[in-house]
């Protein structure tokens, strides 16, 4: 038996469980102190009773009644002879990707129903669609990133670049015609800076990709986010990205279905090369190694479509969206530079005084009771900034913006 070395290319995936562990750690301090051992430090809110997880990517709103009705009438037909369903098509039920269609069709992006594959979220696709593409291939990833896109192509053994996505580019890198590529990420809005890409910006990606015959792998898990209309929810809105562009979508943050597990990609029937058709071996991917999503779950995902489900799952958006208006506008008081929280519910800051992530993240643990995610965790470029999310509860975000202004206000000049 000879593994695949490559995993040994994959760096320890330390982020969280380093997280957890410093919590941790914390958390025994802070019980010891209340049983009257040590002195909790100056001005610390080591009284506090909670600590307040603003780390955390996934929701916290239940699914919608539309959803849960849904289900329960498809657990219903499971029960019965008559509306059993075995087996379902590896592509998705008809039922659930004609509603996916009609959604593109909103924004003005016509679909056939054979380019719509449903899958059971965006983190499988956009492991599995690297079936597709030989070793070979030249990626080009921004750093930071959602570290998912790089470890899955070091598994396969595959040479990464990486587009610095920086304070001056307002982390939205745009191409580099010195810089060649096969293969590119990107993710608008994005995880983990919540940046968004305007039109202009995401039409210079595509023609690139057109130049250099690459093909864009667009995730656009957080498209629901989006508040601001000018901005495109899909890259297939964007002139030519039909014969450059693959999409993966996530009904995770859009309706709650982190534990449900739900997604659909996007893959055109005009992406070619080297006389190969990429939706043709997509299909056929999918068929040798995939079964479908179960009926239950693609009941449930279709009720996210209907005019009841969207009215109630735009309830929890905002409900986020109020929680990332807490955040930005304590930063704002504060003047602390940040991208995101308007289109995304991620809201990516730069540490203060300079200050490295990691050692933002023991102050802010330690002094303020408040866990976030330290930037270096998502590449080189995320060492001085800073994750925070709006999935929190609306009570918890108000209250560790509290402390965040405590910790962080201007102190007094002393003479
Ligand atoms: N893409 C991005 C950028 C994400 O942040 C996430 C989840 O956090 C995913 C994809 C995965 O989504 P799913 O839950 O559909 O697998």
């Amino acid at each position: 038996m000879k593994p695949n070395t490559n995993y040994n290319q994959l760096k320890e995936s330390y982020l969280f469980s380093e997280i957890a562990h410093r919590v941790a750690e914390y958390s025994a301090a802070r019980q010891k102190m209340r049983d009257g051992f040590g002195q909790p430090k100056e001005g610390s809110e080591a009284a506090l009773p909670e600590i307040i997880r603003m780390g955390i990517g996934d929701v916290t709103r239940p699914l919608c009644p539309a959803v849960v009705a849904a289900m329960k009438q498809a657990a219903e037909d499971m029960g019965r002879a008559e509306t059993f369903h075995g087996y379902g098509p590896e592509q998705g039920y008809d039922f659930l990707r004609e509603k996916i269609k009609a959604y593109y069709e909103e924004q003005q992006v016509f679909l056939d129903m054979d380019e719509i594959f449903v899958s059971d979220g965006a983190k499988s696709d956009l492991g599995n669609i690297l079936d597709l593409f030989g070793q070979d291939n030249r990626v080009l990833i921004p750093d930071p990133v959602y570290p998912v896109y790089v470890d899955t192509n070091r598994m396969d053994g595959r040479n990464i670049r990486f587009a610095d996505a920086n304070e001056e580019n307002g982390f939205l890198p745009l191409p580099d015609y010195e810089v060649q590529a096969d293969l590119i990420y990107l993710c608008s809005p994005n995880n983990p800076t919540g940046a968004a890409y305007n039109r202009e910006q995401l039409k210079q990606w595509v023609d690139y990709a057109r130049a250099c015959q690459a093909v864009i792998l667009f995730d656009a898990a957080y498209e629901a986010f989006i508040a601001d209309d000018t901005l495109p929810r899909s890259i297939f809105e964007i002139e030519g990205a039909e014969s450059c562009a693959i999409e993966f979508c996530s009904l995770s943050k859009t309706a709650g279905f982190t534990g449900t597990r739900c997604g659909y990609t996007v893959v055109p029937k005009s992406l070619e090369a080297a006389g190969m058709n990429l939706n043709k071996m997509w299909l056929r991917r999918q068929t040798t190694k995939f079964n479908g999503v179960s009926y239950l779950v693609q009941k449930g995902a279709e009720a996210v479509f209907t005019p009841e489900g969207r009215r109630q799952t735009a309830e929890n958006i905002g409900y986020y969206r109020k929680n990332a208006a807490v955040i930005t506008q304590a930063l704002d008081e504060l003047g602390i530079w940040y991208t995101g929280g308007k289109n995304s519910p991620y809201i990516w800051l730069r540490c203060p005084d300079g200050m490295d992530s990691w050692t933002f993240f023991d102050q802010l643990l330690t002094e303020a009771g408040v866990v976030g995610t330290p930037g270096a965790g998502f590449g080189e470029n995320g060492v001085n900034f800073f994750r925070l999310t709006a999935f929190s509860t609306y009570e918890n975000t108000v209250e560790a913006m509290r402390r965040l202004r405590r910790l962080c206000a201007p102190k007094p000049h002393t003479v």
